[in-house]
């Protein structure tokens, strides 16, 4: 049996991850900040619920070793917590979008790196954006061009640079990066733009259940390479 740690899995693209991941047999832990939220989530999927907060060190331990109390190991993290931090762009939302964008990932990612080891196949797998592309925003072609969120970019390009830094560091644990697609969920409804998050969950999907042999320090979306 896979055993799988999804953070901010209580909805969005992580609930829907969640979803598939169990029917294709994983034990899925959903990693939630808020504990009312997340055993609602468990509950409804027949999922586990473990409290997780990505921006806070001791809920990431105790949440790790929760993991590795009840199976021993984990096979595949999937950094999935994000926010947007879209309403003002001065020193505290800077901190606090880095904090769980791209810290969140150092945090769970070392903390999970024991439990990994201890798989026959780790896989982490970092929800990123191409709005952290350095080639998508400068490209006046692409949508990413024309959409001004300079704290949630910046941190999107720090957890990109996370993987491929994961991954070097890490031969034998699988550490990628992907765009999902735009989606219709909580954090894009000002926008009122995305598809169902079963969609993109698709994408996550495909990168979680990835085999021994596959690829490491990759940043894709559904259409293949993104360029950085
Ligand atoms: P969402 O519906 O807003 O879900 C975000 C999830 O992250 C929620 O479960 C939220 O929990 C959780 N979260 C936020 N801060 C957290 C923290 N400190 N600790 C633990 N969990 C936390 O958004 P989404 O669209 O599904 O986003 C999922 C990922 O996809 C994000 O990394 C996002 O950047 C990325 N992404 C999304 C799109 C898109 O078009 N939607 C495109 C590219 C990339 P609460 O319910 O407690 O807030």
């Amino acid at each position: 049996m896979t055993v799988t740690l999804i953070t901010g899995a209580n909805k969005g693209i992580g609930f829907e991850t969640a979803r598939q991941l169990l029917e294709l047999g994983h034990t899925v832990y959903i990693g939630a900040r808020d504990a009312e939220r997340g055993e609602k989530a468990a509950a409804e999927l027949g999922a586990r619920f473990v409290p997780l907060d990505v921006t806070d060190d001791a809920s990431v331990t105790a949440a790790l070793a929760a993991v590795d109390a009840a199976e021993g190991r984990l096979d595949v993290l999937v950094n999935n917590a994000g926010i947007l931090g879209a309403e003002a762009v001065d020193g505290p939302t800077a901190l606090r979008v880095f904090d769980t964008n791209a810290v969140g990932i150092v945090r769970v990612t070392e903390a999970a790196l024991p439990l990994l080891r201890r798989s026959a196949n780790p896989t982490v797998v970092n929800v990123s954006s191409s709005l952290g592309s350095f080639w998508a925003v400068t490209n006046p072609d692409r949508p990413e061009f024309g959409l001004p969120l300079p704290l949630y970019a910046a941190s999107k390009a720090a957890a990109t640079m996370l993987t491929v830094q994961y991954a070097k560091a890490h031969p034998g644990i699988k550490v990628n990066a992907l765009e999902p697609g735009t989606t219709a969920t909580d954090m894009t409804a000002a926008f009122g733009v995305g598809r169902p998050a079963a969609e993109s969950a698709r994408n996550v999907v495909r990168l979680a259940t990835l085999g021994p042999d596959g690829p490491t320090g990759t940043l894709t979306d559904e259409f293949g390479t993104l360029r950085w």
